[in-house]
């Protein structure tokens, strides 16, 4: 099965991915988590990305589709996307690809979650820069690898707000664009991580 997850920043598709990924054996391709893996590795054209990063506004389509592909090589069948598509280019785009490697994708799942729910989270979560896990609370050394952690220079306010607002600028779009394909599965992503898994899991008639 070859599935995407849609949602704002904070609605938990890297947390979701995971624990589907884990469940399944199905390959997690979290494009935030591998732009940041890049980056920290020194990658040339990552550092290019970087600054967009910084800023809360998305990495140029060309930009992140060169690296998406170089680093994850060919798309094989049994792939969760996470955070990628995100702009009814790089749907496009993926659409083609996908096709030329006669690959179906099966379902959409947008995860649910309002604007002031988004704010909250991600004003309260610690990332570790150095192993690139994600914790829900304030931390100060990280429990995976025991590095001193950092707070995400994308997780301020003003930051927040901005990726708010190129959401729904560009990926809203994307909704309509899945939906048209019978495609779209919307999941409410506010519960519990464990109700928001089962969620999932029942959108997708698996065990
Ligand atoms: P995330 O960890 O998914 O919130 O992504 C962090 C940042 O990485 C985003 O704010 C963007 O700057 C960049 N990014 C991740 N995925 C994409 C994408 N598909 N297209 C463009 N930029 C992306």
């Amino acid at each position: 099965m070859n599935l995407i997850l849609l949602g704002p920043p904070g609605s938990g598709k890297g947390t979701q991915a995971g624990i589907l990924s884990t469940r399944t054996g199905w390959n997690d391709l979290g494009t935030g988590d591998l732009l940041r893996r890049l980056v920290r590795e020194g990658n040339e054209k990552a550092l290019l990305a970087k600054s967009y990063m910084e800023k809360g506004e998305l990495v140029p389509d060309t930009l992140m589709v060169e690296l998406l592909f170089a680093e994850s090589g060919d798309l094989g069948d049994g792939l969760i996307l996470d955070g990628f598509p995100r702009t009814l280019n790089q749907a496009d785009t993926l659409t083609q690809r996908m096709r030329a490697r006669n690959l179906t994708l099966d379902a959409v799942l947008l995860i649910d979650v309002s604007d002031q729910e988004v704010e909250r989270r991600l004003l309260q979560r610690s990332a570790c820069s150095t192993c690139g896990k994600i914790f829900n609370q304030k931390l100060v050394v990280c429990p995976a690898c025991g590095a001193q952690i950092e707070t995400r220079t994308d997780d301020n306010a003003e930051t927040i707000r901005k990726r708010l607002q190129v959401y729904h600028q560009q990926t809203d779009p994307l909704v309509t664009y899945y939906q048209q394909q019978g495609l779209l599965r919307r999941i409410c992503g506010e519960g519990t991580i464990d109700e928001i898994s089962r969620r999932i899991r029942q959108a997708l008639g698996i065990a």
